[in-house]
């Protein structure tokens, strides 16, 4: 008995068990297709993750620059953790998409 990679969720069972504990898939399928419809979700999840980044980030910007004069106080504070979360947010983001990517090829 080892322990395998879940084809659909990617959590380690047991290699002789006939589906997986955690989300139920038989492993008896199609494990390439299985496989390759979890990438497909987590491309998408992935994209999902990259807009909400992006968005948190000009959120940061507009708090930041609203009325056209430096922020100051609470707005500033909202403003730059903003900023700060949605650019590390989309550059992990990012990260992960293009791992995603190599592991597929
Ligand atoms: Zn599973």
């Amino acid at each position: 008995m080892a322990l395998v990679e879940c084809p659909s969720c990617g959590k380690r069972m047991s290699s002789v068990a006939k589906s997986c504990a955690s989300c139920n898939a038989s492993t008896s399928g199609d494990t390439e297709a299985q496989r390759n419809i979890r990438k497909i979700k987590l491309a998408s999840q992935l994209q999902l993750h990259s807009f909400i980044a992006m968005t948190l980030f000009i959120a940061g910007v507009v708090i930041w620059f609203w009325g056209g004069e430096p922020a100051e106080g609470n707005r500033m504070y909202v403003g730059s953790a903003c900023f700060v979360f949605g650019f590390i947010g989309y550059l992990i983001t990012r990260v992960r998409i293009i791992l995603n990517k190599r592991k597929s090829v």
